[in-house]
């Protein structure tokens, strides 16, 4: 199989009928580009820019920012790259930070809820991601949206960062993409109204169907209602897709149900742009996608969001895959 997976690396990920995709590789860092391209990755979709932080004893300066997003931008060859904001708190917490103490850190004080109160921290990553934008193809999307105001705020301490560098003689690139990850439930039923603003969205399963289903993705005691083919779940992933494609703007996912070979031809039906896995699951997705009929993939899809339960969606894709 491995050999017969080989010959894909350099094709396109394309149905039969014509509709084209992107499949992308997840990254914590440089180290993993080389996978990436290796299995003929279309780009980044994902770079949990988390890791630099955590890996550090203190908050990486702009200039060791720099470095590592330069190195990575760089290392794709003007492959898209998608760099993910901190998203620091939950259960990732830092040495030289001290974290409020809470009932509940995943629902509390993390990711862009931090970040837009500790603006220098926030400040300090945006301008090492601006400087790196000319060295590669560069999109910046910010976690844990839950409001409109919170993406318009991150988005406008951006366009001050960016203005600033500019102002200072520093090169930036003028096609930088800005998104967010959808992952809280409001913003999904919101997805019409945060295109207006984002220019992508990444939904981001892990924490989507931990949030929608109210179970704790570690937890093996609620597991069973960790459930990324729950009729509930297609239906907040449809109708982000529907809403980002109403303002012309395209739809990633960067969870893990984004590499599930089960779940691929409902998401393709749904209209999903860009699927955005560990590395060594890229080729079989493209596999997948390009023998599944992008027809089929849509009536599919229409099926299982009319579907009651979960085993009953995935007993609709198991007849269809035949
Ligand atoms: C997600 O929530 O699906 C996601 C991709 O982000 P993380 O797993 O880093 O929370
Ligand atoms: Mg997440």
């Amino acid at each position: 199989e491995k050999e017969e997976l080989k010959v894909l690396v350099n094709q396109e990920t394309i149905t039969p009928d014509g509709h084209k995709v992107d499949v992308a590789g997840n990254i914590g860092g440089f180290k993993d580009v080389e996978g990436v391209l290796k299995n003929g990755g279309e780009g980044v979709g994902l770079f949990r820019t988390e890791f630099l932080y955590m890996d550090s004893d203190h908050f990486p300066t702009e200039d060791e920012q720099f470095e590592a997003y330069k190195q990575v931008l760089g290392g794709m060859n003007g492959k898209r790259v998608v760099v993910r904001t901190l998203d620091i708190g939950g259960d990732k917490k830092l040495s030289y930070y001290e974290f409020p103490q809470e009932m509940n850190p995943f629902l509390g004080y993390r990711a862009i809820r931090l970040c837009l109160k500790e603006q220098d921290v926030f400040r300090t990553q945006l301008r090492a991601l601006c400087r790196a934008s000319v060295y590669g193809k560069l999109a910046i999307m910010f976690p844990m949206i839950a409001t409109v105001k919170e993406f318009r705020e991150a988005k406008s301490i951006y366009e001050e960062v960016k203005a600033d560098l500019i102002k200072e003689g520093v090169q930036v690139a003028d096609d930088i993409e800005v998104g967010m990850m959808v992952e809280i439930p409001a913003a999904a039923v919101l997805a019409d109204q945060f295109a207006k603003y984002a220019d992508f969205f990444s939904i981001g399963t892990n924490d989507l169907i931990q949030y929608s289903m109210a179970a704790d993705r570690m937890s093996e005691y609620v597991s069973y209602l960790y459930q990324p083919m729950n009729p509930s779940i297609l239906r907040l992933v449809a109708n982000t897709i529907k809403g980002a494609h109403k303002h012309g703007r395209w739809v990633g996912m960067c969870g893990a149900m984004a590499g599930d070979p089960v779940s691929a031809p409902i998401l393709l039906g749904l209209g999903l742009d860009e699927f955005s896995m560990s590395a060594t699951q890229i080729l079989k997705a493209r596999k997948i996608i390009n023998s599944t009929s992008f027809e089929k993939a849509q009536k599919l899809a229409a099926e299982c969001l009319e579907k009651d339960t979960m085993d009953e969606v995935e007993a609709t894709v198991k007849s269809y895959l035949g």
